[in-house]
Parts: structure tokens; sequence; C-alpha cells
């Protein structure tokens, strides 16, 4: 069996899981290219204009995968952390691309809600497996090994302090795609700039104009979320938003609090057109950065018609006022 998986959303976060998974029990994974105009229009000509960017980007890589495997999977990430929910677009996601996708082959789909306990979830992990291969046995140890991948995947960027697209690289074997959003750690003379926000935009080079690139370019050391631990994300989530209610808070307020206290030279947060927890989030963020008065804090609105030139002319201003105020050392929180 093929199956597919978009190049999109929670790619960067489980990607390694589902590999793994799936390969252990006798399947062969598919993934979907880098992002290019044409799976964006693809994506966007199937739902209102008023729906966020990463969902078009999303369904584009499934039209593209929809002739080329026998499934796509496609999860429904309800909740990770007791109490914690992700955004409507991730609980409905399969019954979504359903609708507007029609010709895509059958989807292989999982609930995943921490909530709802343990058995269920399992229970779910097996049902999902089952489609794939019936021994149970196998598919027990296809989820072990699975969890191990992702515990792995996490360490390993930690440890080295590098992103998805580099650790995906050389965890899965993966040959090097034409990818810039990869952080190369080969500027860092002129200012260290964190970005924070969703691995689908920071790593989405398309859609984001090949932001990490552009800011190596010019000389500035880029930091992400990933490159913090769980714990100090956490911590920070609590400082900046008094508790989660967000499922991947982490990588919005979390990484922007903790590199706001540990005093990055500029800190960047990317977020989505229409985005409604994000929206919330930055603003925290924003406000913290306020109070502390002690980092310039950016945030910078993606959509589809985001233009390369108005990305470009913010970046420089922003790094222009970074580079500035280290010179001169003075406070100053835009
Ligand atoms: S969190 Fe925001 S950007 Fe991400 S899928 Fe939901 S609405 Fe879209």
């Amino acid at each position: 069996m093929k199956i597919g998986i978009p190049r999109a959303l929670l790619y960067y976060q489980y990607f390694p899981v589902w590999k793994t998974l799936f390969e252990e029990l006798g399947a062969e994974v598919v993934v979907s290219p880098s992002t290019t105009q044409s799976i964006l229009t693809d994506g966007s000509s199937r739902v209102v204009s008023d729906t966020c960017l990463p969902v078009k980007v999303f369904l584009g890589h499934v039209i593209w995968l929809a002739d080329k495997c026998d499934r796509i999977f496609i999860p429904a990430v309800r909740s990770v952390e007791p109490k914690v929910y992700n955004c409507s677009k991730f609980l409905g996601l399969p019954d979504m691309t359903r609708a507007v996708i029609p010709e895509a082959p059958p989807f292989l789909e999982i609930d995943i809600d921490i909530n709802k306990g343990r058995s269920t979830l399992y229970r779910a992990i097996y049902s999902l497996g089952r489609n794939i291969n019936k021994n149970p046995f196998k598919i027990r140890k296809a989820g072990q090994a699975a969890w191990q991948s992702y515990l792995d995947y996490r360490e390993y960027m930690l440890k080295n302090r590098i992103s998805p697209p580099l650790a995906l690289q050389h965890i899965t074997g993966e040959a090097a795609i034409r990818n810039s959003s990869s952080i190369t750690n080969a500027g860092g003379q002129k200012g260290t700039i964190a970005l924070i926000g969703h691995p689908y935009l920071i790593y989405d080079e398309y859609i984001n104009h090949r932001l990490i690139h552009r800011l190596e370019q010019a000389g500035n050391k880029v930091i992400t979320p990933e490159m913090v631990a769980s714990p100090d994300l956490k911590a920070a989530v609590a400082t900046v938003t008094g508790g989660a209610y967000w499922t991947y808070e982490d990588e919005v307020a979390g990484a922007g609090g903790y590199y706001l206290q540990s005093k990055a030279d500029g800190i960047i947060g990317i977020m989505a057109f229409g985005c409604g927890p994000d929206s919330l989030m930055m603003d925290m963020v924003r406000r913290y950065a306020v109070k502390l008065g002690s980092t310039p804090f950016m945030s910078l609105t993606l959509e589809e018609h985001t233009a390369e030139a108005g990305v470009v002319t913010r970046l420089e201003a922003f790094t222009d006022m970074v580079y500035r105020r280290k010179k001169a050392d003075s406070r100053v929180c835009v």
C-alpha cells in the first residue's frame, strides 16, 4: 500500500512518527514536494478565500498526492495535552478535505485526543494500523518504534540546535530537497533573530518567501522554537498567557516568552491571516514584549497575496532597527 503524506500542517512536527509507523507495518510512504505556486493555487481554488493560508496549502498538497498513492493519511489531532485543544481546522481536517477534494483516494484517519484516556488512544492507533497490517503484535511494535522516533527527532533538534528540515533530512535519510528554510548557522555576526510561530509557517519557504534564508544571508543567526527544551517553553507559556489553552501554544507564546527573557536581539512572530488562535497568542507575546521593553518584536502576517517585496522591506526595516539598537544598546520595543 502506498500512503501519501502531505508536506504541510503537522508534517514538520510528526513526519518521523508517521513514516516509522507506516513503514514498520509494511507500507510505502509518498510525500508531496515542497509547496509551489500551483500547489497553493490548487488548494485555494477549493475553499472560500477566508480560509487560513496553511489549510489552503494543505489541500493543495492533498490534490498533488491524489493520483500518486492508494491512501492519504489525514489525522484529526484534537488534543495532545490534557485540557489543551487544537484549532477547529485540525479537528475537522479529514471531513473538510473529503468534502472539497472528492477525487482523493480513501483517507487513513485517526482521532487523537489525549483527554479521552490512554486506552482510547491505543485503540485508535490499533484501528489505524489494522488498515495496513492485521497482526496486533506488529501494530504494537510499530507504535513503539514510532514513538521512539518522535523522541529521537525532538532530542536531535534540541541537542544540535537545528531546524526540522535539516533534522528530517538526517533522521529519515530523505534526499536534501531544495529547501532554504534549513537553518545552517552560517550567519550570526550581525544579530540573533528568533522566529516564533507554527512550523508550517516558519519552514514552508514558499509561503514565507525564504525568510530564514534571507535572515541568514544578511548575516544573522536564526533561532526557532525547536531549539528550546519543552519545560522551558511551558514555563514561558505560563508566564505569558497564564497557562496553555491551545495546542502548540509552546511554539508561539512559549517560544516568544522564552526568547524575550533570554534576550535574543530581535523576535519575529509569524502568523497566518485569519488565524484566531495566533492572533490572540501573538498579541499576548507583543504585550509581554512591551512590558519587558527589552527586545524588538515584529509580527509578520502571511497570506496568499503576501508580496515578496513587502516581506523583504519589513525584514530590512526590522533588522536595521535591531542592529542600531544593538549598537546603541538602548531599550526600544515596537
Ligand atoms: S492554528 Fe491558525 S493557521 Fe493553523 S490551521 Fe488553525 S486557523 Fe489555520
